[in-house]
Formats: structure tokens, C-alpha cells, sequence
């Protein structure tokens, strides 16, 4: 029975200066986080439902009503996703670029010897706009050999290191981030590392080949005559395909890559499902953080829904979007418990569990000494009891029962 269990190294809370508004003080941000490893696809589709996010293989959630800046988990609903005027444009864009080359294709330039007529008919503007069809029509797959000025590949792959991808990232991280100090570990370990399992993707058709047999964590990447140009750190789970990050060339700023990437991974979530895979429904777009202008973009792909910090119900986010004007924590589900921005509630303790409920948590403290949470030794030591006690205020009851918990030398 414990085989099944997600193997969990609580860290505990813990306090940081703030990303997002770059606060002076160093710790206005605060979440709970710790380290699963052997943790099923299903397990973290679950802990996202509560507000969680990986970086690499550490798990986190914000203490949504002590932090600085709270983050709200952002999903789109892609069954009822229509792409504004404004995202079709950047598709159509990018297509005619990749088609004729310079000048985003604004003219007909056929120096390559590209002839515009030869490309596959896909999309017209008489035509309805359809998602799936538009983002491949530009691609090496889809049009007749040498018959676009840039050859353009989107692949899928398994989370793995390559040089070029850490060329990609430093390069990134410099241009966007001001950030000169790269290596190939802290590359490793932000984007490439992740605790999830690989588990089939139960398709009832045949799926084509560009899409991952697997849930799990994933790289997508952008090939431009087989540069590297962009790539996304996807992780495909039962509900969802979670955007984790995305890191781009930016000599290509102008083409609004971010936003394309986006409607890739929506495209993304309706091929699994069309092949059958019936539960795949929403692209979760990390975290959608009110007081950070760069996040609201993401409030441009509708019906966006927010999770409530409180009951972890999905709320529509546009009629949401003036509370955040004059609170800085919200819930949706219970507005009354709202809050202003120097309204700073103190740390209250975690709650207790019940001895029966205690029963059926699990620890282990070497290899193979199982006990319940209520015989563990880490119950004796008062700053370990917190720590679990918190940790399992945070995951729920429901999901501490499917862990098992050890804490880390
Ligand atoms: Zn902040």
C-alpha cells in the first residue's frame, strides 16, 4: 500500500522578498512548500487544484492572505475558448513570416525562391478561424517541402538537458531578466527537474505522432531552419496542460511568441482530447498575480476562471477584475473575508487533526520504519509538528493521506 504513496520532504513556511512588486523587505512574499518525489500526474493535477505550483522539484503554495502579492491559480476553459481578433492575427502573422519571410510577409517576397501559391490551403479569412488547423499550417509537416522561406518545426519531448536549450535559456535570462549569471545546474534544476511520473495518456484513437504518449513534464520547441527559438515547460496531467514557463529569442519579440505559445498549448489540450482522451479540458496558465502588469495578459484568453482561495472553486475572472482594485487579498467565494492592503492577518497556528485522521497519515523515518503521523517520531518535536501540521493544513486531509511524509537531513 505505501508504494502508492507520494513521497513527500516537507519544508514548511517560509518567507522571501517579493518578485512581483520587488518589495525592499525581504520577507513580504510567503508561501508553504516541500519536495515530493514519486508523485503521479493525478496527485499534482490535485494540489494545482488547491493553489500549488512546481518550480523544478520543489512544490510551493502563497499564503494568499499574508502575502504580498497574492497569486491566484489561472485556468482557461478551451472547450469555450474562441481566440480574440488580436491572438488570430499573431497567428496569421507569424504564419505569413515563416511563409514569406521578412517584413512580417507583409509583401509577396519570394527572393528564396518561396512561392506563397504552393502552400497547402488551410485557413482563409472567408473561412472560420479554426485554432488547431491555423498553428500548424505554417509548419514544415503541414506544407509541401522547401515551399516557405523558413522551415518551422514544433516538436514535443520528454524534460530533458540539451546545450541548446541552455543557450536558449541563458540567452533569455540575460535580454529579458538583466540576469548574466547562468549555469547548466541552476538550468537543470529549474526547468528541466521534475518529481512528476510518466503514466499513458488513455487516447481512444490513435494519436498522430507530434502528440506525448504520456502525461507528465514536457518541452516544446520552436525550430526555426533548425535554430532553437523558443520553448515551453509544459506538464500534461489528467484535467489540464499546465504552461510552467516559456523562454524565447528575443529577436523575435515582435511576433508576440508568448501569446502563440499559449494558443499552442490550447491547441494542445483539444488534439489530446479529440483522440479521445475525454477528461482533458483546460490550459492552466501558472498564476495570475493582480498587482503584476506583465501577468494581465493573461486575462486576455476568455472564459479564464480563477481558483477561490478558500473553497477552491473556479470563478470567471472578468467580472472579478475591480476587486482587485480595492482589495488586496480577495475571495470569491466569500467576499466578506477580502482584504485591504496593509490588512495583514497575523500567522495563526495550523489546525489539529484528529487521532483518527492522524492514524492514516503516514511517515517514515529510515528505510522501511513506516508509522502513522500519531506514533512518528516527528510528533515529539514540537518544530516538526508544525511543520507537518502546516503542510497538511495546506495539501488537505484528503491528499495528506495519499503521502507520506519524511523529513529531509
Ligand atoms: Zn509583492
Amino acid at each position: 500500500m505505501t508504494e502508492q504513496l507520494v513521497a513527500i520532504h516537507p519544508e514548511g513556511y517560509s518567507s522571501n522578498s517579493c518578485v512581483y512588486c520587488q518589495k525592499s523587505s525581504s520577507d513580504s512574499s510567503v508561501t508553504v512548500g516541500m519536495y515530493p518525489s514519486r508523485m503521479s500526474c493525478l496527485f499534482y493535477q490535485a494540489i494545482i487544484d488547491r493553489g500549488w505550483v512546481r518550480s523544478g522539484e520543489y512544490c510551493y503554495k502563497p499564503d494568499m492572505r499574508r502575502t504580498c502579492c497574492p497569486q491566484y491559480t489561472i485556468r482557461l476553459d478551451v472547450g469555450e475558448f474562441s481566440p480574440s481578433r488580436g491572438q488570430r492575427k499573431a497567428v496569421h502573422r507569424w504564419n505569413r513570416y515563416v511563409s514569406l519571410g521578412k517584413k512580417n510577409g507583409g509583401s509577396a517576397e519570394t527572393s528564396n525562391g518561396a512561392n506563397p501559391s504552393k502552400r497547402k490551403k488551410t485557413t482563409t479569412s472567408s473561412s472560420p478561424f479554426s485554432l488547431v488547423k491555423s498553428l500548424h499550417a505554417a509548419e514544415a509537416s503541414s506544407v509541401i517541402e522547401n515551399s516557405t522561406t523558413y522551415r518551422f518545426e514544433v516538436t514535443i519531448e520528454p524534460s530533458s538537458m540539451s546545450d541548446e536549450k541552455f543557450e536558449l535559456y541563458s540567452k533569455y535570462q540575460a535580454d529579458v531578466h538583466r540576469d548574466f549569471d547562468q549555469t547548466k545546474s541552476k538550468f537543470q534544476a529549474f526547468l528541466v527537474n521534475s518529481p512528476l511520473e510518466y503514466s499513458p495518456i488513455p487516447y481512444t484513437k490513435e494519436p498522430p505522432d507530434y502528440l506525448p504518449s504520456n502525461y507528465g513534464t514536457y518541452h516544446q520547441l520552436y525550430h526555426l531552419d533548425g535554430k532553437l527559438i523558443a520553448m515551453s515547460i509544459l506538464d500534461i496531467l489528467p484535467f489540464c496542460v499546465a504552461s510552467t514557463y516559456f523562454i524565447y529569442d528575443t529577436a523575435y519579440e515582435r511576433f508576440s511568441l508568448g501569446t502563440l505559445s499559449a494558443l499552442r498549448e490550447a491547441a494542445l489540450v483539444k488534439e489530446i482530447q479529440e483522440h479521445g482522451a475525454m477528461e482533458m479540458k483546460y490550459l492552466y496558465m501558472g498564476y495570475y498575480v493582480p498587482a503584476s502588469r506583465k501577468m494581465r495578459y493573461k486575462g486576455d484568453f476568455s472564459p479564464s476562471y480563477l481558483l477561490d482561495p478558500e473553497q477552491y472553486s473556479w470563478h470567471l475572472l472578468k467580472p472579478l477584475v475591480p476587486m482587485f482594485d480595492k482589495y488586496r487579498y480577495v475571495s470569491f467565494a466569500n467576499p466578506v473575508h477580502s482584504l485591504e492592503g496593509h490588512d495583514m492577518p497575523v500567522l495563526e497556528p495550523p489546525p489539529e487533526i484528529s487521532d483518527d485522521d492522524a492514524s492514516e497519515i503516514w511517515t517514515w523515518y529510515e528505510y522501511d520504519d513506516w508509522k502513522p503521523l500519531k506514533d512518528s517520531v516527528y510528533w515529539e518535536e514540537p518544530s516538526q509538528e508544525l511543520t507537518l501540521l502546516r503542510t497538511i493544513e495546506y495539501l488537505g486531509v484528503d491528499l495528506a493521506k495519499k503521502s507520506s511524509f519524511m523529513f529531509s537531513e
